[in-house]
């Protein structure tokens, strides 16, 4: 299979990196380096945390290394939510003044992105189209009303849609009921986060295809092994998520769960006029077993569903179960196939909470995305950078959670298999 030990490498291309212009990726590390600082992880995290410190420290050298390559890797595989409010799964109608002061973070990152990208002078796919998040069972249903109650709380606007409207908006009966909330935008992830990565100061040195092997502590700082060339630095940033574990920070709380997503070739005109009256839309499930759907501008639907604990399921199982999830959800569809299939690691705490902050002296960490991690992560690299800076920051553990403990192998494998079969018994209406 498809996992190395301390890095991602994947079965499938990305589907959202296929559909752009090749690009050249920066060369991979060859010699020795000796940087200020060392950046693990050229994702939503690390890139905006690369940006902070140099703003902060513009004459600090600093490295940032990636596995991958800029929009093939995770940070370009995900379904391309860009979310200025909370989760469905972090909602808390209860905490309304936290939610509320976490919400105002994650909305003025996203100004940030927005502003980021526009800058860039890349032309991204991203719109402010909101977000549908429906229900098929009773379960997504509980789920539902508890977002509601949210929405309501924190005074922020929402549409409700029985089943009638929501398969005229998105041309899908499968759903009891919805919501549309309009915080929410669509982007291309990969061109996305290809042109974050173009704003990198000059000054910071990236190397892609350069995987970190093993970080070891030494006196005044860190050395870390890559395939080809030792690195060392004062200080070390690891921002790349699920497998910051295989690097020894985390293991007892992260694990990396594979998650997967399925695109449409542009479908027909006639095909399209059958599939509701918005062109351009997102939806989410309320329930954590259910499926993420897009349709995007370009007249393509994408799937994104199934989870699997620690290692990438068959691709033929994947395709299969995609296909079968986007037909029970639009029967009308003509027989097709795929143009793309897709997985990515998914960096899965217990309770939703992050691994964030200085884990060792001059080690700090920012993992842990939890499936909702491009606008949550660009806004915990950048408070990452300011905290290692001693600058005040909000309080990062009090306002996202904090990881809490999981029990070792086998124990938590077994735990996951039985949370993931009650919870298969107690949604099957939404797969
Ligand atoms: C199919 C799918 C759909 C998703 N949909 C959404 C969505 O719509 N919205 C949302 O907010 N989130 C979504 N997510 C989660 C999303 O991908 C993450 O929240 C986001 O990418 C987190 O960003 P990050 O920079 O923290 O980590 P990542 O994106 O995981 O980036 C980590 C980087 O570290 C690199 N790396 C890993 N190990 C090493 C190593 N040892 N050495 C060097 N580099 C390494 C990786 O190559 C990667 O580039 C989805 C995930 C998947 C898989």
């Amino acid at each position: 299979m498809s996992i190395h030990k301390t890095f991602p490498n994947y079965q499938l291309k990305s589907g959202w990196n296929a559909l752009l212009p090749a690009r050249e990726a920066s060369p991979a590390l060859g010699k020795e380096l000796i940087v200020d600082v060392l950046i693990i992880g050229a994702g939503w995290t690390g890139i905006s945390a690369a940006r902070r410190w140099h703003s902060l420290s513009p004459e600090a050298g600093i490295a940032l290394i990636d596995a991958s390559e800029i929009g093939e890797g995770n940070p370009g595989r995900n379904s391309g939510f860009l979310l200025e409010i909370a989760l469905a799964e972090d909602a808390n109608p209860n905490q309304v003044e936290k939610m509320n002061l976490c919400n105002r973070l994650t909305t003025s990152t996203m100004a940030g992105i927005l502003a980021d990208i526009e800058d860039s002078g890349h032309a991204v796919d991203i719109t402010k189209a909101g977000t549908y998040r429906a229900a098929a069972s009773e379960a997504g249903l509980k789920s539902l009303q508890n977002y509601r109650a949210f929405l309501e709380a924190a005074e922020l606007e929402y549409e409700g849609l029985d089943a009638a409207a929501l398969k005229s908006r998105i041309g899908s009966g499968f759903y009891q009921e919805g919501l549309y909330s309009p915080n929410c935008y669509l982007a291309q992830p990969a061109a996305a986060i290809r042109a974050l990565a173009s704003l990198l100061p000059e000054s910071v040195q990236l190397f892609e295809n350069t995987p970190a092997l093993k970080l070891v502590q030494q006196s005044g700082g860190w050395k870390v092994q890559t395939p080809n060339a030792v690195i060392n630095a004062r200080k070390l940033v690891l921002a790349n998520n699920a497998f910051s574990k295989e690097l020894g920070i985390g293991r007892s709380r992260l694990v990396a769960v594979h998650t997967y997503a399925g695109l449409t070739p542009v479908l027909e005109k006639s095909v399209l006029d059958d599939l509701g009256s918005d062109e351009n839309w997102g939806l989410l499930p309320t329930h954590r077993l259910g499926s993420t759907l897009r349709r995007t501008r370009d007249g393509r639907l994408m799937v994104r569903a199934m989870h699997s604990y620690e290692k990438e399921t068959p691709k033929e199982k994947v395709i299969d179960e995609l296909q079968r999830r986007l037909e029970k959800r639009f029967p009308q569809l003509p027989n097709f196939d795929f143009e793309h299939c897709w997985g990515g690691a998914v960096g899965f705490t217990f309770n939703g909470g992050a691994v964030w902050g200085e884990f060792k002296p001059g080690l700090y960490v920012s993992a842990g995305c939890n499936g909702g991690g491009t606008v949550k992560g660009t806004l915990l690299g950048k408070l990452l950078a300011e905290t290692a800076h001693g600058l005040e920051v909000p309080d990062v553990p009090k306002l996202f959670g904090q990881a809490s403990w999981m029990p070792p192998e086998p124990f938590r494998k077994f735990g996951f298999k039985l949370a993931a079969t009650l919870e298969t018994r107690q949604g099957r209406h939404e797969l």
